[in-house]
């Protein structure tokens, strides 16, 4: 296998996955293969929206495919937000909202302990396969940072005194959940083409 399609829109996210990826496997994204609608996520499991996306981009287009995931799993709060993290304050999505609501609901929680974690589909010929990407870490009291996304200014990964947004996103994106879950599929891939 020389190509794969990863279903994404995001050109962030699609550079991300090129660089970690360069040299054992080329990567496009949707605008690539002419793709332009958004693939729906109704699933009620990371790894059942991930499957969704690739498993449509492979039986509409043919390609080989790949489709991430990603949710933010709080511990006190039973693992929410979870699959419903984009959408956590309602629709449409908005991060400043999300982590209002977040904050709120963990008020007096002396359990700050949570983790990102990603899934990633890979759709070919056969059976689909999983791969997951995880960083633990905690919810801070307040929002601190300004880079990155989401819930970035409110999750501190362990090991570090900062929060994603006050992080390079070259760190960032060097221990990420996204990251960790990439390389896991490189791993397979490699394997799969020695
Ligand atoms: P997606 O599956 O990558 O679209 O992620 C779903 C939601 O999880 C996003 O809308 C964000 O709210 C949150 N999220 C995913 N990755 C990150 C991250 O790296 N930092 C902060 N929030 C994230």
């Amino acid at each position: 296998m020389r190509k794969i399609v990863f279903a994404t829109h995001n050109a962030h996210k699609l550079e991300e996955v090129k660089m970690i990826l360069r040299g054992t496997i080329d990567v496009v994204g949707l605008t690539d293969i002419g793709c332009t609608e958004d693939i729906p996520e109704n699933a009620d499991t990371l790894e059942g929206n991930a499957l969704a996306k690739a498993m449509y981009v492979h039986e509409k287009y043919g390609f080989s495919c790949i489709a991430d995931d990603t949710g933010l799993e709080v511990d006190a709060l039973d693992a929410a937000p979870g699959v419903l993290s984009a959408r956590y304050a309602g629709e449409p999505s908005d991060s400043a909202r999300n982590i209002e609501k977040l904050l709120r609901e963990m008020e007096g929680a002396t359990n700050r302990n949570a983790q990102f974690r990603t899934v990633i589909a890979f759709v070919a010929d056969g059976v689909p396969k999983f791969f997951e990407g995880v960083i633990k870490g905690k919810i801070g009291f307040e929002r601190c940072g300004e880079k990155g996304f989401g819930y970035d200014p409110v999750f501190i990964p362990a090991g570090y005194e900062k929060s994603f947004a006050q992080m390079d996103a070259s760190l960032k994106n060097k221990i990420s959940h996204r990251a960790l879950a990439i390389k896991n599929f490189k791993c397979f891939i490699k394997n799969l083409n020695q």
